[in-house]
Parts: C-alpha cells; sequence; structure tokens
C-alpha cells in the first residue's frame, strides 16, 4: 500500500507525523508525552496512512454549509478532518468557548508537570481557521429552530442567527452532580473545563491545599494522586467501598487503595456524602472530623442535551443517533461525550476519535457501510499504578 509512516496514540489516536515535525518521533525523550491525552511515548505505535486520506477528494454530499456546535475535542477534530478530505467543504465552528482548543484529559494532570500544563493549550482557537473554516468563538448557541435549519446565537448580549445545511452537534458533557449534593453548589467546584482548571490552579498556587474530592472514579483517583504529589492534604470520599470499581477488578481496586495509603492519601470508601457545611476552619463532609479549603466534586458526566431536547431531537441520556451519526432529525448529526450509539454514551476519547473518522469519511463520499462502535478498554496511569 502506498502511503506515508506515522506514529499513531493508541489512547487518543492522536498522529505524530514526522513530516510536519521538527524531530523524529523516535529521537523524542522519554519524558515526551502526548500532547491530546497526555500518556507517554510507550503507547504510540507506527501506521501508516494510505496516500488516498489526503486533501481533495471529490465529496458526494453538499457540504457548502455545514455547520459544528462546540470545540472539544469532537468538533474541532471533526472539522479539521472534514477540511482535510473534502476540498468543497465550507465550516462554520460556533464555541462557547472564548480563546483555546485545549486538552481536556490533561486537566486533571497539569497542576503539578509545567511541561503537561504547556501541552495542554493545543492551539488558540482563531488559528484554527482557514478558507474553508470560520471560528465564532465566545459564542452560544440558544436555540436550534430545525424546520428552518436556523441557529440563534448569543456572542456578548448580541443575538444574531445562522443557517445551516448540515449540522453537527458537538456539545460534550457537564459534571455530574448527584442530587444530594446540589442543595451545597456554593460550596464544591468541578473540573471540567478551563475556566475550572484555572481557578483551581489560582487557589492552588496561594496556598498548600487541605482538599476534599468526592468520587473515587478515574477522575477522582488521578486528582488525589495529582494533589497528593503537591503535597497537599487529600481526602478522598467515594460511595462504594472500592475506588473505580466500573473499570477496575476487586483485586486492583485493593492495590489502589493500597497505594494511596501509602502516599498519605485519606481514603473514606462506602461513604455517601450527605452534607457540606461551611465553619470558620473550613468546609467540613458529614461529621468527619477534618476541615478543607475547597471541595471537589468529581462524580462523572452528564451529556449536554438541551439544545436538542428543547428543538424536538429525541434524546436519552445523549442526543440518539443512528449508524449514521445522524440524530432523529435530517441532516442533524451528533458527536463526541453528547452522542449516544446504541444505547450507549462514550466519554473518552478513543471511541470519539472513531466516530470522527467515519463520519468526515462519510462525508466525503468515502463511507465504508454504517458506523460501529467499537469498545476500547480504558488505559490510565494513576501514581505510575498502571490500570
Ligand atoms: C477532567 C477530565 C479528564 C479526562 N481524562 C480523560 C482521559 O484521560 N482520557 C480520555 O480518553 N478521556 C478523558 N476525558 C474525557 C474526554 O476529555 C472527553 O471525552 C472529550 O474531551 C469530549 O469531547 P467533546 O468535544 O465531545 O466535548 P467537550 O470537550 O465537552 O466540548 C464541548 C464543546 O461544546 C461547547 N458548547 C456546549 N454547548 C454549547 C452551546 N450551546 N453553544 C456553543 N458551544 C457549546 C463547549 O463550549 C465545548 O467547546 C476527561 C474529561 C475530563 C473532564
Amino acid at each position: 500500500m502506498s502511503g506515508k509512516d506515522v506514529y499513531k496514540c493508541t489512547v487518543c489516536g492522536y498522529l505524530y507525523d514526522e513530516s510536519k515535525e521538527s524531530i523524529p518521533f523516535i529521537q523524542l525523550p522519554q519524558t515526551w508525552v502526548c500532547p491530546i491525552c497526555g500518556v507517554s511515548k510507550s503507547e504510540f505505535c507506527q501506521v501508516k496512512i494510505p496516500a488516498s486520506s489526503k486533501l481533495g477528494i471529490p465529496s458526494k454530499q453538499n457540504l457548502k454549509n455545514i455547520v459544528i456546535v462546540g470545540s472539544g475535542f469532537a468538533g474541532t477534530n471533526l472539522a479539521m478532518e472534514i477540511v482535510a478530505k473534502s476540498a468543497d467543504s465550507q465550516i462554520t465552528l460556533v464555541t462557547k468557548d472564548k480563546e483555546w482548543f485545549y486538552s481536556r484529559p490533561l486537566l486533571t494532570r497539569a497542576f503539578y508537570d509545567g511541561e503537561l500544563k504547556k501541552n495542554m493549550y493545543i492551539s488558540r482557537l482563531s488559528d484554527l481557521a482557514n478558507e474553508q473554516l470560520k471560528i465564532r468563538a465566545a459564542t452560544q448557541v440558544t436555540k436550534l429552530d430545525p424546520l428552518l435549519k436556523n441557529l440563534t446565537l448569543e456572542n456578548n448580549g448580541q443575538v444574531t442567527n445562522l443557517a445551516y445545511d448540515k449540522l453537527i452537534l458537538a456539545t460534550g458533557s457537564d459534571a455530574f452532580i448527584p442530587p444530594s449534593l446540589r442543595a451545597f453548589k456554593e460550596y464544591f467546584k468541578t473540573l471540567n473545563n478551563l475556566e475550572n482548571y484555572a481557578e483551581l490552579l489560582d487557589i492552588k498556587n496561594q496556598q498548600k491545599l487541605r482538599l476534599a474530592i468526592i468520587g473515587g472514579g478515574l477522575i477522582g483517583c488521578e486528582l488525589a494522586s495529582e494533589f497528593n504529589k503537591m503535597r497537599d492534604e487529600v481526602d478522598l470520599f467515594h460511595i462504594t467501598h472500592r475506588l473505580i470499581e466500573n473499570v477496575l477488578s476487586e483485586e486492583k481496586s485493593q492495590k489502589l487503595a493500597g497505594v494511596f495509603k501509602q502516599i498519605g492519601v485519606n481514603l473514606h470508601l462506602d461513604h455517601s456524602v450527605k452534607e457540606i457545611k461551611k465553619t470558620k476552619h473550613g468546609y467540613q463532609i458529614d461529621s468527619v472530623d477534618r476541615f478543607f479549603d475547597v471541595v471537589l466534586v468529581a462524580a462523572g458526566f452528564i451529556p449536554r442535551t438541551e439544545l436538542a431536547r428543547q428543538s424536538g431531537i429525541i434524546c436519552n441520556r445523549g442526543i440518539v443517533v443512528n449508524e449514521y451519526m445522524e440524530t432523529s432529525i435530517k441532516d442533524i448529526y451528533a458527536v463526541g461525550d453528547v452522542a449516544e450509539i446504541q444505547n450507549k454514551t462514550y466519554a473518552f476519547l478513543p471511541p470519539i476519535h472513531d466516530q470522527i473518522n467515519w463520519l468526515s469519511d462519510f462525508f466525503a463520499g468515502k463511507g465504508n457501510g454504517s458506523f460501529v462502535q467499537k469498545d476500547y478498554p480504558v488505559k490510565v496511569k494513576i501514581h505510575d499504578f498502571e490500570i
């Protein structure tokens, strides 16, 4: 097969293309990490890109006016793939985000490691624009009218309209807040986007923290490890008797708990938090005799479906799409954390990478049958404990 060799991140699909970089992959230092998901060099494998996957493939679809809502991993990468595969496409990317296309997976890991902090900012949104791709940043889509094929946009108090031929909803997900904690929303923080990160970093930079994390899933455990590395006092509250129970075996959960105990993370397992109090000594959780400067809730994610729901698109937990990634309304598609495929939502990068590849091929008229979501193992390292 003709084509060129590149190095592919087996976790998120990022391609290191030596022809566009100044350093051959092999010469990258061992400390180098994937700029998108932060895993090490050893997670990359060499792959060949077929010569046919380059610019200028004639498209069979009308791609003259595609609007993508959302500039996360799904929306931005999809826009770039459509541009690369369909020279006749014209895309407008509308996003609430103000300035940056950034790596969300690095949000949990970019406190301790200065290099990761830099890597987290992938590109200014304005730098992504080109002849085929317009970017409308700091702009919220407030209404979708599928009959008129029209979006209502709001930017800085100014309301405008935007028509589309094809619409792709890549509106992502919010942090899930368990109902029992919603009454205390003034007292806790979440870490779901760049603004949350900046706020937490700011607090962290001012003091050594006494930190309570509610949620012992992947993100909660990553955060516990990260703040422990910075010598902060960390307490981790988890509702079941073992950590990351959705991914880890009982044995591995026990091992991870052992690692945490050894490094001084205080575990509160089988603890369903009922109350957060503000006292003069700091925040208190239930009647635990400890006080905290910051309480962080890391209890999972919830797809952002409001826009789709209010316009009549069928949603369950996520926006329901068919085997062509199309929603219940023609010419409206959904990808990323917000999409529900065969009754499942997928909030991590490898499945989203597949969705992007498939949909951009499909739009380019290169579709190869319908989309089938593969399952991926979750790969994560917490405090050098490999999962
Ligand atoms: C802290 C954290 C750590 C993670 N770690 C990992 C990891 O290690 N490995 C992994 O594979 N995955 C990880 N994930 C999950 C991964 O980051 C997500 O699956 C992925 O980023 C989702 O991308 P997305 O584009 O679908 O959604 P998002 O990143 O949520 O992007 C949604 C976009 O839509 C925009 N938007 C939403 N509504 C509107 C509107 N009405 N108008 C305009 N714009 C709108 C938002 O501003 C945003 O730009 C992590 C997630 C978090 C939060």
